[in-house]
């Protein structure tokens, strides 16, 4: 096998494939990028063969939610680091948050930082827009032309005026800024992105109840109480109202509590059109765990009890919750270092999904599950099952060849973001991302990145 960066014929032979019929031990070829056959087919004379006996063979994850920091914070992270993180974990496609700098609320902003994207994506990418409060219908039709994914609003989140930026102030007075989104901001825009067919994504935390128990953060105690989960829930059920009262498709990004996730099963069950992301953070961490992993751990929603990690991986294994997500949202070494009521909320976490995810199946019986989670169902959200999110014929061959039988220690030398700190730092986890394959180009073996940036925009199929 050679390290190039281009294959128009691939065989992947031997290894267990996760097929839309489940776990089978058949080849994928693979001509052009796409998909070509599954099953037991001899290899053409031309084609590069890859001996994946021992392996797993899977589609590559769509993390739904990352902040790539580019454009505006690039000592922070940029999409070059980004997408190496992303690639070396087994992320074949990033959908990225619209919280860079200029925000991105107008398609000439999305179009110039698709552009900047391009030139330095190492795996394919999608770009949320933003819903401001002022953000009006003529904006959300250029965005979605222009080709976002959907929209994300930010209840709690101020809008920079003078930086034009999304930024979270305690002080949603400030004059300085503009005031988040509220229910009126939501109810004002559902029937225009319902008529678009495209999602809104909600941080899900009520800006009054947010408000109400501001405080300094001496303890992580502190923490909890000033964003209670009650903020969550409240967020979820009203925004639920709204989107089913319109037919918006709404997606709660990062459900954190066992509130949260009560409120949307609620509201599921009145039938209003609402997928859940969670992220490994709330899955495999807890309040307790404050005291070894520091301010790593500092994301909002905050990371919450024991209670709640049980049940989201409950809501996670019942298929309540079916997307797992990363958030990741990198901050400096140095930022991180402050103390807990100064450091910026938000940690790295692209590059360990898959991993994480695979072992977290594999404790609650059955390690295929992951790929559902970080593929199937990303793709759906992000309207692209059509082409990624599944090994089947006609697909884009986004692949990932793991060894079950190597660890992946998340540690710091292991990270390809521009910051080497994680919420899970110190974890191991029983999968180990081998190879991986944007559109049938290699572009990460065994952690580390190969060839250049090819990653593209990627367009949702309108629902
Ligand atoms: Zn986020």
């Amino acid at each position: 096998m050679t390290d190039s960066a281009r294959a128009n014929a691939l065989v992947i032979e031997g290894g267990i494939v996760h097929t839309p019929e489940g776990p089978r031990e058949v080849d994928v070829h693979v001509a052009d990028g796409v998909i070509t056959s599954v099953g037991k087919v001899a290899a053409p004379l031309d084609a590069q063969v890859i001996d994946a006996r021992g392996m797993y063979v899977l589609p590559g994850a769509i993390d739904v939610h990352v902040h790539s920091r580019d454009p505006g914070f690039p000592h922070k992270e940029d999409f070059g680091t980004l997408t190496a993180a992303a690639a070396a974990g087994g992320v074949t496609t990033v959908i990225d948050m619209p919280n860079t700098v200029p925000a991105v609320d107008g398609a000439g902003i999305l179009e110039g930082k698709a552009a900047l994207a391009r030139r330095k994506a190492r795996v394919d990418f999608g770009l949320w827009g933003l819903v401001r409060s002022g953000t009006t219908p003529d904006e959300l039709e250029g965005l979605a032309a222009a080709g976002a994914t959907g929209f994300k609003a930010y209840l709690g989140y101020a809008f920079s005026l003078s930086r034009k930026q999304v930024i979270y102030s305690p002080d949603l007075d400030d004059p300085a800024l503009e005031p988040p989104p509220d229910y009126g901001t939501l109810a004002r825009v559902a029937s225009v992105i319902a008529s678009l067919g495209l999602p809104l994504v909600i941080h899900a935390e009520d800006p009054g109840i947010l408000r109400a128990f501001r405080r300094p953060l001496e303890t992580y105690a502190d923490l909890l109480a000033a964003r209670p989960d009650e903020a969550e829930a409240v967020a979820i059920a009203a925004a639920a109202e709204i989107a089913g009262a319109s037919g918006m498709r709404l997606h709660v990004a990062h459900l954190s509590s066992a509130a949260g996730l009560a409120a949307a099963k609620e509201a599921i069950g009145a039938g209003a059109p609402l997928s859940l992301e969670t992220c490994p953070q709330y899955l495999w961490l807890c309040d307790e765990d404050y005291g070894r992993v520091g301010t790593a751990m500092k994301v909002f929603p905050p990371i919450r009890t024991a209670g709640d990690r049980d049940a989201l991986v409950e809501g996670l294994s019942q298929g309540t919750i079916g997307i797992v997500a990363t958030d990741h949202a990198p901050h400096t070494d140095e930022e991180k270092a402050a103390t807990l009521d100064e450091a910026p909320a938000g940690s790295p976490g692209v590059q360990t999904l898959y991993a994480s995810c695979l072992e977290l199946a594999h404790r609650l019986g059955d390690v295929w599950r992951a790929p559902r989670w970080v593929s199937e169902a990303p793709a759906v959200l992000a309207g692209l099952q059509e082409s990624k999110g599944t090994i089947a014929v006609g697909f884009d061959a986004d692949i990932v060849i793991v060894d079950p039988s190597r660890l992946t220690l998340v540690r710091p030398e292991i990270m390809r973001s521009r910051q080497h700190h994680s919420a899970l730092n110190g974890l191991d986890f029983g999968f180990s991302v081998h190879e991986v394959y944007l559109r049938g180009m290699l572009i990460a073996r065994d952690g580390k990145t190969v060839g250049r940036a090819s990653g593209r925009l990627v367009r949702p199929a309108r629902s």
